[in-house]
């Protein structure tokens, strides 16, 4: 591993922050962690932590030591000063007399010895930093070092090559009793550079910024190095079927699966696919139930992705019902696995704990790839991160000798720890949390204006459209997945679909928004344009309907189809026949779906809105029409029974109201501020 320090970077690095006020000591301390925060091998996703123990005066002026450690919420990789929050360091130093200290009473000595009441809970590590003598401490959870040290002769191997570079720490799980045992070690080797902490990551530490770092990257040389020489074998592969399911046929039947409960109470996961040749070795290989099941690479892992991963059966393309059937039995079983080890383990547990889901995060599919399974789409990439990390160790560690990880007890310790259980409950879900809306036509105004008020509502949201452009820069703005697709064409459609599902999993919500305006009197109309307009405004439609319908059997968990429908559907206007025609048969078909599915809890329903300005009712036609009524442009915009303009955002959030609309099917409703004309039933 490449040492990146440079002289250049730290003096600017100490500029840069002199500005804001902020201490030499603290400026470097935020350039070396994000020099090991920028490095995936070495920390992803808030693991690891860095301190450097400083002087900071306090209100009246007096010179205080205080420890700068990393705080929780904060990612190495993108630290600023304030995710360095300063605790007072010697009452923190005076705790190493006691023999034991609870979580909870650590958390609330932490926290009453900050400097800044308003700063982040220092890192569960903070006790470790405090207790030893050096000013500048590194933590990482580097997968060189976890390959060395997750063995069953761990031990040996670290002893072996680092001799007394490096201190060797038994397994003790993060907190008080780990901090204090960090510092008899290194209390009894005076001269090492480092702790290698057995089954659980790397401290390097000393006088400056530099050398703790420096130290950092030649401790995992070190073993970088020692596993290049090592006698390494690649992992042994099963046969497999000839041809395999593609990641978009088998990620909706998964989804399904994984959705946890039934009914109203049902909780569905977003899931996002992962693939590589690293990959497809380790999902296919011999001894993958071995391995995989034995347990987490490093210990904080076990709280975003559970203890252990699902494996199915091979995807063989020849017989889908199959796999459904086997990862049906699969899930099963890992769900009834999951049960036991939590009755076990909580038995043996001091604190009795609040079970948590026994779905799965990680899903290993053999010969295809892996899936991570989260909350909304960031946690499932997060889950799918580490993922990746646990197929680099354990290959790693297999190729050396043989993965192995902390007792399964010491895992649910962790993943039943009493800070992240003190966290059930609280901060209430967004009420379209777990689900995946797709939104066509996603580009133009009212598109984007309902994919932000899906997204806002909690889903995450694909969004579609034939302008690649715009499509990019909508998604960009509401935080979602840009997708280029014409939805007249079923096979840009299929390709569009299979993207969602390589990245979310598959479907809940469609908003059938794309549409188009054509014009002329039924007399002159040429067949090509009406022809055209039936293409977008009704057999678009239902393409993504039918596609989605198909995605959302698979699951099984329901799914809602909204409709952009048109007042000239229901109250149709001279010359718009080519525009109306098209919307009154996709009105009807919204209907046909309601019929066809409300069975498999899938419904379908429709707004109507009329005079939005848009690209469909540009500024200029507001104009001409205003001019040709003899009024102004605003109170053309305002000709409804209520006298108020209609936006965009009513649009959109009708949309949400409908898809939060659990007993609704077979309905439209109208958002256009009161036309009589147009009402429905
Ligand atoms: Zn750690």
């Amino acid at each position: 591993m490449k040492n990146l320090w440079s002289d250049n970077d730290a003096r600017a690095y100490v500029r840069r922050y002199a500005k804001d006020g902020v201490s030499e000591d603290v400026a470097l301390r935020v350039y070396t962690t994000r020099l090991l925060g920028g490095d995936p091998r070495l920390v992803i996703h808030g693991g690891g932590n860095t301190s450097v123990k400083t002087q900071m005066a306090d209100l009246t002026g007096r010179e205080l030591d205080v420890l700068c450690v990393k705080g929780s919420g904060w990612d190495m990789g993108d630290i600023e000063p304030p995710g360095l929050p300063a605790v007072r360091l010697e009452p923190l130093r005076e705790l190493v007399q006691l023999t034991s200290l609870s979580d909870e009473d650590m958390v609330n000595v932490q926290r009453g010895n900050l400097l800044d009441s308003t700063s982040p809970n220092p890192s569960v590590e903070t006790l470790l930093h405090a207790f030893l003598p050096h000013k500048f401490i590194d933590h990482t959870h580097s997968n060189a070092v976890l390959a060395l040290t997750d063995q069953p002769d761990g031990e040996a191997i670290c002893r072996d090559l680092y001799g007394s570079r490096a201190a060797l720490v038994p397994y003790i799980m993060p907190g008080f009793a780990l901090a204090k045992k960090a510092w008899e070690v290194q209390a009894a080797n005076p001269d090492c550079e480092g702790l290698i902490l057995l089954k659980h990551g790397v401290f390097s530490f000393g006088e400056t910024a530099k050398e703790a770092y420096s130290r950092m990257i030649r401790l995992v040389s070190m073993a970088e190095k020692a596993a290049r020489q090592s006698k390494r074998k690649p992992l042994a592969q099963v046969r497999l079927p000839a041809k395999l399911m593609k990641p978009a046929e088998i990620a909706p039947i998964l989804r399904g699966l994984v959705a946890d409960g039934e009914g109203e109470a049902q909780k569905r996961f977003v899931m996002t696919f992962r693939s590589n040749a690293e990959i497809k070795r380790y999902v296919s290989a011999r001894d993958l139930e071995r391995f995989s099941q034995e347990g987490n690479v490093t210990p904080d892992h076990s709280i975003r992705i559970k203890p252990v991963p699902l494996i199915v059966p091979a995807p063989n393309a020849a017989a889908p019902e199959k796999f459904a059937e086997g990862a049906a039995k699969a899930m099963a079983a890992f769900r009834q696995r999951y049960r036991d080890y939590f009755a076990t383990n909580n038995k043996k547990s001091p604190v009795k704990k609040i079970r948590l889901d026994n779905s799965p995060r990680v899903i290993l599919v053999p010969g295809v790839g892996l899936f991570g399974v989260g909350n909304d789409a960031k946690a499932a990439h997060i889950a799918a991160d580490l993922g990746e990390t646990t197929v680099e160790v354990t290959t790693n560690a297999e190729a050396i000798g043989r993965f192995d990880s902390i007792s399964k007890y010491d895992q649910f310790e962790i993943e039943y720890w009493s800070l992240e259980q003190a966290k059930l409950g609280k901060g209430q879900e967004k009420p379209l949390a777990r689900q995946i809306a797709v939104v066509t036509g996603a580009g133009g105004t009212i598109g984007t204006a309902i994919a932000g008020a899906f997204k806002a509502a909690g889903a995450d949201v694909a969004l579609l459209d034939r302008d690649a452009k715009a499509v990019e820069a909508a998604a960009a703005s509401v935080g979602g997945l840009a997708i280029e697709a014409d939805v007249t064409d079923p096979k840009s459609v299929e390709n569009a679909y299979a993207r969602v599902a390589e990245a979310f999993g598959g479907v809940d919500i469609l908003v059938s928004n794309a549409g188009a305006a054509w014009q002329g009197r039924m007399d002159e109309v040429d067949d090509k344009g009406l022809r055209e307009s039936f293409e977008l405004n009704f057999f678009a439609h239902q393409y993504m309907a039918q596609r989605a319908v198909q995605i959302m059997c698979q699951q099984a968990t329901g799914g809602v189809l909204l409709f952009n429908a048109s007042k000239q559907a229901v109250n149709p206007g001279p010359d718009f026949g080519p525009y109306g025609l098209p919307k009154a048969a996709a009105m009807a078909l919204m209907r046909q779906y309601a019929v066809e599915f409300g069975g498999d809890g899938i419904r379908s329903n429709a707004v109507n809105a009329d005079r939005i300005k848009s690209g469909l009712l540009t500024d200029s036609m507001v104009k001409s029409r205003a001019k040709a009524r003899g009024v102004s442009a605003d109170s053309y915009m305002r000709g409804n029974l209520l006298g108020r303009e209609v936006t965009a955002a009513d649009v959109a959030q009708a949309f949400v109201d409908l898809a939060l609309a659990e007993k609704t099917t077979g309905a439209v409703i109208t958002v256009d501020g009161g036309n009589i004309a147009a009402a429905l039933r």
